[in-house]
């Protein structure tokens, strides 16, 4: 299965990243079957949705809202209790069809990679299956 590795670089604690050209790149020519974008970390994330400015700051927002911080226990040991569950709620991965070469997202479909816990250079890799 033809493989790409990205290394995306992130400038916040939590952040909506657009990888979708990206992604897209990494798609070999003439590819029909699926692509799986895959973060290799425990707290970023994979989704796909609009990537409209303020949707990004709103899911941000509300990722922000939805887990508290402090207090859990994993952060005796390195104090991101909070990033892992936010990770984990998204999931580490989405698989998009492709025909010819082309993801075959929706209109108002984007690839985003949602950092939990930066800023950080985080991999993500794009796996081809034909
Ligand atoms: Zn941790």
């Amino acid at each position: 299965m033809p493989t790409e590795s990205l290394t995306v670089s992130t400038s916040s604690r939590l952040e909506v990243l657009d990888v979708t050209d990206r992604v897209d790149a990494a798609v070999p020519e003439g590819a029909t079957g699926t692509v799986t974008v895959f973060s290799t970390h425990t707290t970023a994330a994979v989704a796909i949705n609009e990537a409209e400015g303020r949707l990004l700051a709103d899911l941000e927002e509300f990722l922000s809202n939805l887990v508290v911080d402090g207090g859990w226990r994993h952060d005796e040991i390195d104090d991101n209790a909070d990033a892992h569950l936010r990770a984990s709620l998204i999931g580490p991965s989405e698989t998009i069809p492709v025909v010819d070469g082309d993801l075959q997202l929706g209109t108002w479909q984007s690839i985003l990679l949602v950092e939990c816990d930066g800023p950080r250079s985080r991999t993500v890799l794009v796996a081809t299956d034909e």
